[in-house]
């Protein structure tokens, strides 16, 4: 469409969580539904190389991409709202770019000049930027930089901002999300916080060309005046950003509020174009008037942080709204459920979800669960470890095998049905020995899966180190547990289910990844329903 690509950074100021992964991908739908070709690219700031070895409860669950980079959650929006693809490059860390620098001078490609933050940091983080426009396939790369500007360790990325808005001219804009704070005791909205974090701004050279304030209640046009005076942006840049009911009215919010045309305005771009919204809407309102409503139990250890299990919840909403029904996730602690009290904690609930996981706590709490799914016949979807905990305890309670166990767990358990391949137990690295990223898989026809997907040739992401021993696999097919998902290559059982129950699903890769606005994951689509269908039928 145009010559060459804009960029659009995302700063913010005043506070964290002000939403700026949300305001990105949903600046970046309203470009692409006028017809741009967008990607959004996250610039976390911390010294990891990437969040593949941080605990859920620092910064929420840890989102695959089809390249297996193990990434920032925010790109999980990216994917959900555009409904493309994210690789490695659309997510860097201060780790990976120092570590890129300190490889580059022991290589001496320095040539013996003293490595410095600016230039040489500086020059590799604009690179890791234009990775994306030199592609070529993308009209627009937004970059969002992580953390809240004047934050010590974000100074390198603004510093990069002012340089690429130095180089680049009209081809490079900043949207600066801000707080604008109401004070009850005051009865007033207040400016102050974005006039000081605009002026931070200032201070390391960016002028930011659009203001998204953050705002309880509605910015009025004395308060859009004072902001757009005090903060040298035009009156049309300061966008109101309301609370809203659902992450997904974003986008239409922001389109209300032109923040779109302001955008593209500013880069020099045409904007005859309406935005094509008609999907989006769709979505929206079925979202807003589910027929029925079901209560789907999560049993996960880490539930006292809902984005740990964000890609989850936000499947559920796309699958619920796929049925026309409202999906109330109850969140439900796995060290809590014992045997003893499994069947009153998790009694009412209309379907079970046990998710994905690491190491030992809790894990006892999973299996019991899905003794209860299986059981009780409550349709069941076990991700990753879930399914890995489905294998344990079909071994333990159908089959007799006591002492099935994961070796993640009981390292020389004498019955381990879920093991580590051969080639894997040299490894101690714990950032390299992951099977990661997308890997195809061959699904059974006739099975509740084949039917969900309604093929028989998919492709899913994978985050985990451990697989079904196929050295039991004749065990669980002649006793009612069968592979009816397969790694064509390896022969690796990817999905189990059993026979004689009403849906019961085991994944051993990460369907929530893949699930978008536009395409909502087909197993949480049949998952939801067969939920419905069985509440029906327990009437
Ligand atoms: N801990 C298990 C493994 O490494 C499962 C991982 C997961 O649930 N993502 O195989």
């Amino acid at each position: 469409m145009s010559n060459s690509t804009k960029y659009i950074f995302v700063t913010g100021g005043v506070t964290s969580s002000l939403g700026k992964g949300i305001i990105s991908a949903s600046l970046a739908k309203l470009l692409q539904a006028r017809g741009y070709s967008v990607t959004i690219q996250k610039l976390d700031p911390y010294i990891n190389i990437d969040p593949g070895t941080l605990n859920p409860y620092e910064h929420g669950e840890c989102y695959v991409t089809d390249d297996g980079a193990e990434t920032d959650l925010d790109l999980g929006h990216y994917e959900r709202f555009l409904n493309a693809p994210t690789s490695q490059a659309n997510n860097v860390t201060t780790g990976r770019i120092y570590q890129s620098v300190i490889d580059k001078e022991r290589r001496g490609e320095f040539l013996g000049k003293t490595v410095q933050v600016i230039p040489h940091i500086t020059n590799e983080i604009k690179e890791r930027i234009q990775i994306l426009g030199k592609v070529g396939t993308y009209d627009i790369v937004i970059t969002e930089i992580g953390g809240t500007v004047g934050d010590i360790e974000s100074l390198p990325y603004v510093e990069t901002v002012r340089q690429m808005k130095w180089e680049f001219d009209n081809d490079c804009i900043v949207v600066h999300l801000t707080l604008v704070p109401y004070l009850s005791a005051a009865g007033e909205l207040k400016t102050k916080p974005t006039q000081h974090s605009v002026k931070q701004l200032l201070e390391l050279g960016v002028q930011p060309d659009v203001l998204c304030c953050r705002t309880e209640h509605e910015l009025d046009l004395n308060l859009r005046r004072k902001i757009a005076q005090f903060c040298n942006v035009s009156m049309n840049a300061v966008i109101e950003s309301r609370d809203a009911e659902t992450i997904y009215d974003v986008p239409i919010l922001m389109q209300v509020e032109e923040l779109d045309r302001v955008v593209l305005e500013k880069l020099g771009l045409p904007t005859k174009s309406t935005p094509d919204l008609k999907n989006w809407k769709n979505f929206l309102n079925k979202l807003k008037a589910p027929k029925k409503e079901v209560t789907i139990g999560l049993i996960g250890k880490y539930v006292e942080l809902k984005d740990s299990y964000k890609s989850i919840s936000e499947a559920f909403i796309h699958g619920g709204a796929a049925n026309e029904v409202k999906v109330n996730v109850k969140w439900i602690h796995s060290q809590k459920i014992t045997a003893k009290n499994a069947h009153k904690e998790l009694e009412g609930l209309d379907g079970i979800l046990v998710a994905p996981g690491f190491g030992s706590r809790g894990i006892a709490g999973k299996i019991e669960t899905v003794r209860y799914a299986r059981e009780s016949k409550t349709p069941f979807l076990g991700i990753c470890l879930g399914m890995q905990c489905a294998v344990i305890e079909y071994a333990r309670n159908v089959l007799g095998l006591k002492e099935a166990h994961t070796t993640e767990i009981v390292e020389d358990c004498k019955v381990p049905v879920i093991d580590l391949m051969e080639e894997q137990k040299n490894i101690s690295n714990k950032g390299g020995t992951m099977r990661l990223g997308a890997y195809k898989c061959h699904l059974t026809p006739g099975s509740h899966v084949a039917e969900a997907y309604a093929t028989e040739k998919i492709s899913e992401r994978h985050r985990h180190r451990y697989e079904f021993n196929n050295d039991y696999l004749e065990q669980f097919t002649s006793n009612g547990m069968n592979a009816t998902g397969t790694n064509p290559d390896t022969g690796l059982v990817e999905v189990v289910e059993i026979e004689d129950h009403p849906w019961f699903v085991g994944a051993q890769f990460h369907p929530e990844y893949k699930s978008t606005v536009d395409n909502p994951h087909p197993l949480f689509v049949a998952f939801v329903k067969a939920v419905l269908d069985n509440k029906g039928k327990k009437k």
